[in-house]
């Protein structure tokens, strides 16, 4: 990971309707200098900055909501996903609502739109995080675990829905940029159909439809084919991606990942980061001699 830290070449947009409000909403992504990492900026809160940052996680309806001063920016995890995936390290993102647009439930658009805006390299090296010991968390069978190595980050992630379209999926993938468009970034997210009917009730999932989610019934799927035959684990990874980027720096190692979730991922992370500033952490950082050869 020894490479220039990144921002886009030059402004974007993109507009759809939020998963939960089924508002519509405008997104205008902006070139930043470096370090300064992902920030939303609510253009209809007098232009209140919320930072991509684990301190700013809030609340977890079937995503990750952030939140600063009472003023909250929902689903941001396929946004951050895309960009952590695709080497993207600094970005504004001007938001006129209060959720990131659900698009096609996937993390492609937002893929798409960096690539559309270019990216261009900054004056300073990406530092990745790495530890030098296991950080490990467990709920029931729910579980995660950092160990140390490599080159990069590796995510293995296994999931079990007793359900005959998904039942047991298991996905190791060596985060890389080349890869991210084809085997990740399209997935899309998934329900249940009686927990959609639940959300409804609760005044969420307005926004959610056959066209922006692989939604299921107990039998099957009611919103036609699959991108992948493994495509709920293939989200995983994404989602899980896309949460822990909000430790604000890529992470090195391997992480193993069994039936989590985005509250699992975001506690997770707070480990993650805890163990990172205890004297055991290491912070790796590339030299200058690496960073000129990343330029080339
Ligand atoms: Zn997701």
């Amino acid at each position: 990971m020894n490479r220039a830290q990144t921002t886009l070449r030059t402004s974007v947009s993109i507009e759809g309707v939020g998963l939960h409000s089924g508002l519509p909403v405008q997104a205008h992504f902006r070139p930043a200098p470096a370090d300064t990492g992902f920030r939303f900026v609510r253009l209809d809160h007098k232009g209140l900055e919320i930072p991509a940052r684990l301190s700013s996680a809030s609340t977890f309806d079937y995503a990750t909501t952030l939140a600063t001063g009472g003023v909250s920016i929902g689903t941001v995890e396929h946004l951050l996903s895309a960009a952590a995936g695709e080497g993207l390290d600094n970005c504004i993102v001007e938001i006129d609502g209060p959720e990131v647009p659900i698009l096609d439930g996937s993390a492609l658009p937002f893929v798409r739109l960096y690539h559309a805006a270019g990216f261009e390299r900054l004056d300073a090296a990406v530092r990745p995080l790495e530890l030098e010991r296991e950080v490990s968390i467990e709920r029931g069978d729910r579980s995660i675990r950092y160990t140390p190595g490599g080159e990069g980050l590796t995510i293995t992630y296994e999931i079990d829905f007793p359900h005959p379209t998904v039942g047991r999926q298991e996905l190791t993938w060596a985060v890389r940029p080349e890869d991210y468009a084809a085997r990740i970034a399209p997935a899309r997210t998934f329900g249940f159909l009686r927990e959609v009917e639940v959300l409804r009730a609760r005044g969420l999932a307005r926004g959610g439809s056959l066209q922006n989610a692989v939604v299921l019934d107990d039998q099957g799927i009611l919103s036609g084919p699959l991108r992948f035959r493994d495509e709920f684990v293939r989200h995983k990874v994404l989602d899980l991606l896309g949460d822990l980027a909000l430790l604000g720096r890529p992470l090195a190692g391997r992480i193993l990942a069994r039936k989590a979730g985005h509250a699992l991922h975001i506690e997770f992370a707070r480990l993650l980061e805890e163990a990172l500033g205890s004297p055991a952490a290491r912070v790796a950082a590339a030299s200058p001699d690496r960073l000129r050869r990343a330029r080339r």
